[in-house]
């Protein structure tokens, strides 16, 4: 096994120190303005890309840097930890190792180096429905082959970044639910070029955060017949074989959040004073940030713990769901503490904090809700019977 200290190597430092400098370029202001204009952060997608942060994942072959989960888990942390926002630009992250895993050669080849490059952006990932919600197997959109196309018709609702990106990874039904023999059969991946896509109707949703999020509306959209990605009726498992790398990159999110909130709460307890000394003195104030503190170091040991073993080639779908659940929780809770401290200011936008309580948020619910968490640890960890 490889290693599986907490501690991070040399490299892991310094990439941590030039993402967190590259980050601190942008300035709060540069994400206020872009949220209360509900603005996608072109500038610094295009910044961290050319610096090669967002190909970190793809392999050196295909014009990536090669790096492993734990190294993907740094750089999203230390967007949210500089007081950015890493949503704009983590999918990219987690759906590619379905690419990496399960594309054809001819799909890499193509499609691969110019993500790198970022001439192509691949952000975009639409599995979520109106009708089916977290339970995915019941989804309605529908992608029949006709010659060398696939037709697809439905709709999705959730997703994000779809105008922001080139390339989209679709989930859709290619065998009526009715004529498989499991419900898991029969939905298939396609990575599909959505610009100018006809038949393709995009509306940008106005969300609680800046996360350029839409509804879409296939009608009768063609796709080529290669933009399958592996085997027909096979996408269920192919996206679930993604699923720890998102929750150990969600987590990570989290954690950021969690240490941004911690720095500013600690910063803003010990310079405030009233009643004549500073806030951070009482414990009113003090102990729900160190308790925050040390739910945030905790779930950064699981986050790593989760990260090392997926980079050993070992299971980690446990670590890496009790990391996502554990990250968003303590995160949330370091934002209740941090806005609890700030008082009337904590809600004021020139503060941030506000901005970032709601941007935790989300990881209570997306991409996958805290409850469907708590399900898979009492079902496939604890043994205990199925409750959907
Ligand atoms: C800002 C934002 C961005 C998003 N971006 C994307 C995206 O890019 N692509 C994409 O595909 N999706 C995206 N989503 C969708 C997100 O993944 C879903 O919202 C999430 O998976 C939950 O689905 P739902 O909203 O339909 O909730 P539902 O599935 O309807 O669930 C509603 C509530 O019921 C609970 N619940 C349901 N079943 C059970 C059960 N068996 N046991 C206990 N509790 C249960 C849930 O936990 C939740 O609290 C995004 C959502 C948001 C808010």
């Amino acid at each position: 096994m490889s290693d599986m200290t907490f501690t991070l190597t040399d490299e892991q430092r310094a990439l941590k120190t030039a993402v967190y400098e590259l980050c601190k370029q942008y300035p709060p202001e540069y994400w206020r303005d872009l949220d209360a204009k509900r603005e996608y952060p072109e500038a610094f997608v295009t910044e961290l890309t050319k610096a090669g942060y967002l190909a970190a994942l793809i392999p050196p072959e295909y014009g990536g840097a090669g790096l492993g989960m734990m190294e993907a888990a740094i750089i999203l942390e230390e967007i949210n930890h500089s007081g950015g926002n890493a949503a704009a630009c983590h999918a990219q992250m987690y759906i590619m190792g379905t690419v990496l895993r399960h594309g054809s050669e001819a799909q890499k080849t193509l499609y691969l180096p110019k993500i790198a490059t970022g001439e192509l952006r691949l952000q975009a990932f639409g599995v979520t429905e109106p009708n089916s919600g977290s339970d995915t197997t019941k989804l309605q959109t529908t992608a029949i082959k006709k010659g060398d196309r696939y037709v697809v018709n439905g709709q999705k609702m959730f997703i994000s970044r779809v105008l922001q990106s080139d390339l989209m990874l679709l989930l859709a039904r290619t065998t009526p639910v009715d004529q498989v023999r499991k419900k898991t059969d029969g939905l298939s991946v396609f990575l599909i070029d959505i610009r100018g896509l006809k038949g393709l109707e995009v509306r940008p949703l106005r969300m609680m955060m800046n996360h350029s999020t839409n509804a879409l509306f296939f009608d009768n959209a063609e796709v080529p017949a290669e933009s399958l990605v592996g085997q027909e009726g096979k996408g269920f498992a192919y996206i679930l074989d993604g699923m720890n790398a998102e929750r150990i990159l969600v987590a990570s999110d989290s954690l950021g959040d969690g240490r941004w909130f911690i720095e500013k709460a600690v910063a803003y307890a010990g310079q405030r004073v009233i009643f004549g000394k500073p806030i951070g003195a009482n414990q009113g104030v003090q102990f729900p940030i160190a308790k925050a503190h040390m739910a945030i170091e905790a779930a950064d040991l699981m986050r790593t713990k989760a990260a090392k073993l997926f980079d050993a080639g070992l299971p980690s779908g446990p670590e890496a769901n009790m990391a996502k659940y554990l990250a968003a929780e303590a995160a949330w809770d370091a934002a209740n503490a941090c806005i609890d401290a700030h008082g009337g200011y904590g809600f004021a936008e020139e503060y941030d904090v506000e901005r970032k309580f709601r941007e935790a948020r989300l990881y209570k619910t997306a991409p996958i809700n805290n409850n469907l968490v708590m399900a898979y640890v009492g079902e496939h960890v604890l043994g205990m019977p199925r409750s959907y």
